[in-house]
């Protein structure tokens, strides 16, 4: 179980930076993929979620750079609650060593060092958009982190990377929040 201490990652090479994955409570529930860069959270919304199976690719939806601020960010939102639910850093694969080409390309490969997710992911950009978000597919590299079977990663281990807080922790204790305060709730933050 991941303890505050453990929340407040630190990249320990040059190459690596902060990586995070929300799960999203709003009108969908979603995953969202968040990748620290040049000062901005790079964002993709993954609607299925991530799966460690490599013949299993999954959409996700190009969304705005988000504010670095946000990584460590969990507790209500306007669009419903936020939970973190992986936490660790990534840093680009040697094919895709200049990040912002890659990006241009359309072809991020990179790796994850989380409580979660581990080892080689590509991001492949496709000609599809989503309301004008270009769709892209996360795909799980074939290495000694992927999975043959059915990945049920995200039922068994639903729950925040934050002392395994579950959605109802997180609403509920906005919800206290507000009744013994009788104020507007501050967002939940960790670590920062
Ligand atoms: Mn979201």
């Amino acid at each position: 179980m991941a303890n505050k201490s453990q929340l407040m990652i630190q990249p320990h090479t040059f190459r690596e930076r902060r990586y995070a994955m929300k799960k999203h409570k709003a009108s969908r529930l979603h995953y969202d993929l968040r990748l620290e860069w040049n000062g901005v959270l790079l964002s993709w919304a993954i609607p299925k979620g991530p799966d460690r199976d490599p013949r299993r690719e999954r959409e996700a939806i190009e969304m705005e750079d988000h504010r670095s601020e946000y990584l460590l960010f969990e507790g209500p939102h306007r669009t419903g609650p936020i939970m973190l639910w992986d936490l660790g850093t990534w840093e680009p694969h040697p094919d895709s060593e200049d990040v912002e080409s890659s990006l241009r390309q359309g072809s991020l490969r990179f790796i994850l060092r989380a409580e979660k997710l581990e080892g080689g992911w590509t991001l492949a950009k496709t000609t599809k958009h989503e309301r004008g978000h270009p769709i892209w597919r996360l795909i799980k590299d074939d290495d000694a982190f992927a999975i043959h079977s059915v990945d049920d990663l995200l039922e068994q281990r639903p729950n925040s990377v934050n002392n395994e807080r579950t959605m109802d922790d997180i609403v509920q204790q906005w919800n206290g929040c507000r009744k013994d305060s009788k104020q507007q709730a501050l967002p939940f933050h960790i670590g920062s």
